[in-house]
């Protein structure tokens, strides 16, 4: 079993989640200019060294990075950080922003894969340590992602959000930005067993049903904003902000 390792997560680099459960998982490589073993070293002091970068611009990461070499995972912030915070940008908007669509990684949780390049295989032991740490998640969180791969996404708000694994490349901010990630070396029906919930060491979920009671109150909220957030799960903190005019929901998990 891979140890799970907490990594920083700075302020400018997570934003409230509005949305939970998660409906998906965004796999991104992480390509860094490096060898295969330094991967995750080089994305952990990339996502870490943004501050030191111009105001403005992209400052990224991930919700989660998965070792090549050693039997690592990480999670930025902390796992249970993942129920009321996202990343920023690690995939953002597609063509029309934040009035028209979901950014991707308000409705998921996106996972660094270490590869250095697009044609290079991902290896084995890469992809198991990717597989444990989606079912570990769900485990412990508490939500069900089905073993399906999502294989196009308009991102627009007016459209049903699929729920699957999906690469960065079939998000419509990977098509604008002309995305190969995690691109066609990643072996999409290998890794979509491995994340079957018939597997024999799936784990259970114990507490999906009250978390899932959250988000339709969530959904209702957006849907009608004059709602109370009466039906939220009990214990469940919940504010709502305003910012550049959105309104935003904010929410406090009990420990
Ligand atoms: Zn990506």
């Amino acid at each position: 079993m891979p140890e799970l390792l907490i990594a920083s997560r700075p302020p400018y680099a997570r934003r409230p989640r509005t949305i939970w459960p998660p409906h998906r998982f965004t796999i991104h490589p992480t390509r860094g200019h490096t060898t295969l073993d330094l991967q995750d070293q080089a994305t952990l002091n990339f996502f870490s060294s943004a501050a030191a970068r111009p105001p403005g611009t992209w400052c990224p990461t991930a919700d989660a990075l998965v070792s090549a070499d050693e039997d690592r995972v990480w999670v930025f912030g902390e796992p249970q950080g993942l129920r009321t915070e996202h990343s920023s940008v690690a995939t953002g908007y597609g063509t029309w922003g934040a009035d028209w669509e979901w950014a991707a990684d308000e409705v998921g949780i996106s996972i660094e894969v270490p590869q250095t390049a697009a044609q290079e295989e991902y290896a084995d032991a890469t992809l198991e340590r990717l597989a444990w740490l989606c079912r570990h998640l769900q485990a412990t969180l508490g939500f069900v992602v089905p073993a399906v791969r999502v294989r196009g996404w308009s991102q627009l708000r007016s459209a049903p959000i699929l729920s699957g694994y999906i690469g960065h490349e079939d998000t419509m901010n990977g098509m604008k930005s002309g995305k190969s990630d995690p691109g066609a070396r990643f072996p999409w029906e290998r890794f979509l067993q491995m994340v079957t919930p018939e597997q024999p060491d799936h784990p259970t979920v114990a507490d999906a049903t009250t978390l899932y009671q959250f988000v339709r109150a969530d959904e209702r909220n957006r849907a009608n904003p004059g709602a109370t957030a009466v039906d939220f799960t009990p214990g469940v903190t919940v504010s709502v902000v305003r910012r550049n005019g959105r309104r935003i929901l904010t929410m406090e998990m009990p420990d």
